[in-house]
């Protein structure tokens, strides 16, 4: 037998406690790992500052402890991660790959339609204004990595054999923002690198930053993870859980039934005699029966807390 090893991680943003659609994405990242007889690590992003709630960082880890959701080794902390970013910034200035920005938010969003051209997500797409150069008298205020205009391909373990067009799809995207803090799509990259991910099982919100992710990987000469994108988790009035839309954390009482709940979105409903067991219970049984293509691609909805 060839040993393939296997590293998996929970990469939460601590801009408050985890949500029922959080919890799906750990307990999927959890089992994924867990049936391939892999490793689980834990990353904090609190890369963005101002949306970082104090004390939520402490919360998502007792969230996870409670939930049977245990992790291997030490939490790597983003906030103390800058030089290895400015480190990254650097190689992919060296190589050409970035370019000064100096236009500012309202200015993008004013075109002389009026409306500015958004991708599906959205972002809106960037016009191009500074790419060679920045006009006369203007400040550089972020950084922006040159997309090319071809089609990148990638297979999703979930979602099957994808394709992007970076240049159309997003256009040059920001590596390093104007309040000077490096952006999630290079922290991503980096810190996936640097603790040595092979998969990455998350929420599906992130499947279209997935061709950005895997394009820095190539221009800075990283191995790319595989990719599994499990469904977005929204209210009932189909808005995505998320502290904008007020999701409420995860409930203290109750997890038994929580848990199971997780388990049959992710097609992986246990039976009923352990359906309100404790989540450890269920997370066992869930790891023998893991087969990662029953996990479906729609959306789900979650149900009140009990
Ligand atoms: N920090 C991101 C979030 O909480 C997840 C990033 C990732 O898994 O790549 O949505």
């Amino acid at each position: 037998m060839t040993f393939v090893p296997y590293l998996g991680r929970f990469a939460p943003s601590p801009t408050g406690p985890l949500h029922f659609g959080s919890l799906v994405a750990a307990v999927a990242s959890w089992l994924d790992a867990r049936a391939a007889s892999g490793r689980w690590l834990l990353r904090m992003e609190d890369l963005d500052r101002p949306r970082c709630e104090p004390g939520a960082a402490d919360t998502i880890l007792r969230q996870l402890e409670a939930y049977g959701l245990v992790w291997e080794g030490d939490v790597l902390v983003q906030s103390q991660r800058d030089d290895a970013y400015a480190a990254a910034l650097g190689a992919l200035k060296a190589l050409g790959a970035v370019y000064p920005c100096a236009c500012t938010r309202s200015q993008l969003a004013r075109t002389q339609f009026d409306q500015a051209p958004r991708n599906p997500e959205g972002e809106i797409l960037y016009p191009g204004t500074c790419r060679n150069g920045l006009p006369p008298g203007a400040v550089a205020r972020a950084w922006r990595v040159r997309v090319p205009d071809v089609s990148t391909h990638f297979v999703d373990r979930i979602h099957g054999a994808l394709q992007q067009n970076l240049a159309q799809d997003v256009g040059d995207f920001i590596v390093k923002r104007a309040d000077g803090l490096f952006a999630y799509q290079l922290a991503v990259v980096v810190d996936d690198a640097f603790q040595g991910v092979t998969h990455v099982v998350r929420g599906a919100d992130l499947l279209w930053n997935t061709p950005r992710q895997i394009y820095l990987q190539t221009l800075l000469g990283l191995q790319t993870p595989v990719y599994a994108h499990v469904p977005l988790i929204t209210n009932a009035a189909g808005q995505k859980l998320s502290k904008q839309t007020r999701a409420s954390a995860l409930p203290e009482t109750g997890r038994g039934t929580v848990m199971a709940h997780a388990l049959a979105v992710l097609g992986h409903a246990p039976p009923a005699e352990l359906a309100g067991t404790e989540p450890a219970e269920q997370l066992a049984w869930a790891a023998v029966h893991w087969q990662i293509e029953n996990v479906p691609t729609r959306p789900a909805v979650a149900k009140p807390a009990p």
